[in-house]
């Protein structure tokens, strides 16, 4: 049978063995807990050395728990935070930021292809000025987009570069921040701390780990108190070992690396194959793991028929596929061979 739940989601695949065996390490005897660890000590000193900076770390259980806080710790509860319109802050974490910040209002401008419009941004930001619309304090890229696409380093260091002139902070949503490092074969530095980003949430559980992001403070003042706020959010994990070995396990060897590598690449064969046949239309550049695209709604319809997972949110007719570190050729084959067989055309 083939494999139908594989591209509902990266997070719908397992844990990946790097992952699996740094915990398993872990798990011998007795340590101190909440942190105060050696295991925690060593991710946070990978994490300093793979961005190679002096940065401040902190483990929470998810994404929306990194942006959360992340962005509360930015924030008065009397400002703003400008995202896209479709940002996981705005559209996936159900009021989470407004809700730790206290009232932080989040505003949302247009951009193509899930990237942030710096001109819509500033016409959001400049349209007003008085005391009555809540004061722009944060800009928050998501890498990679929710479109699957990828912020070049030019384009981070543009935003970096407006955040710096409006007096905004930089926050990057990083939930597949791996999936952006391997697709531009960059230094993770380039795209955040020496381009302006002042906090990063980075991802662990798409890129294989069981649970996981990294809260990423580049500058150190800014992440005074945040011990506080992830103990009041619910968010310090008493055996914090578990949570911070994974985070070894991906960065030595370059783990997590190579993972999302395999991930991208699955995507562009994903893609390729699925360019060629005519009712499906790719709707975005494939940078990362995700393949978006429109095909007719009974074609849609009868690929769930048969069983597929796929979640179809954006906009009419789009189908939005996701490889993981877990995805293998063979499941490609099969839902390509499935696409292709239901739309009429056999290759
Ligand atoms: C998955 C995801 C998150 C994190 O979601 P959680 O389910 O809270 O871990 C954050 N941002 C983006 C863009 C995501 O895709």
């Amino acid at each position: 049978m083939p494999n139908y739940l594989a591209f509902a989601s990266d997070n719908y695949a397992g844990v990946c063995p790097e992952a699996w065996q740094a915990m398993a390490e872990a798990n011998t005897g007795f340590v101190s807990s909440y942190g105060d660890d050696p295991w925690t000590a060593q991710a946070c000193s990978l994490i300093r050395d793979t961005f190679e900076t002096d940065c401040q770390v902190f483990f929470v259980f998810n994404g929306t728990a990194a942006n959360s806080l992340a962005l509360a710790s930015l924030c008065q509860s009397y400002h703003s935070v400008i995202c896209h319109e479709l940002a996981h802050i705005e559209t996936d974490e159900c009021g989470a930021p407004e809700f730790f910040s206290n009232g932080t209002k989040i505003l949302t401008a247009p951009g193509a292809e899930g990237k942030l419009d710096l001109a819509a941004v500033e016409q959001l930001i400049t349209r007003r000025s008085d005391i009555h619309y809540p004061k722009p304090r944060v800009l928050c890229l998501t890498q990679a987009t929710e479109l699957g696409t990828v912020y070049t380093p030019a384009e981070v260091d543009a935003a970096g570069a407006f955040a710096r002139q409006h007096g905004l902070r930089l926050q990057m949503d990083g939930a597949r921040f791996a999936n952006a490092v391997a697709s531009l074969g960059c230094h993770p530095g380039d795209i955040t701390w020496r381009a302006g980003v002042d906090l990063l949430c980075f991802g662990g559980a798409k890129n294989g780990m069981a649970v996981g992001e990294a809260v990423v403070f580049f500058k150190k003042e800014l992440a005074e108190e945040f011990d506080y706020r992830c103990k009041q959010a619910g968010q310090l994990a008493s055996k914090m070992r578990f949570l911070a070995a994974p985070w070894s396990g991906m960065l030595q060897n370059n783990a997590w690396i190579k993972r999302a590598t395999h991930a991208n690449r699955c995507a562009q064969t994903l893609a390729d194959q699925l360019r060629a046949i005519p009712q499906v239309e790719l709707m975005f550049p494939v940078q990362a793991n995700a393949v978006f695209v429109s095909m007719p709604q009974a074609l849609i319809d009868s690929l769930h028929r048969l069983g597929w997972h796929f979640y179809s949110f954006i906009g009419a007719g789009g189908a939005r596929l996701m490889c993981s570190w877990a995805t293998e050729e063979s499941y490609i084959e099969a839902l390509v061979s499935d696409i292709s067989e239901l739309s009429g055309h056999s290759c």
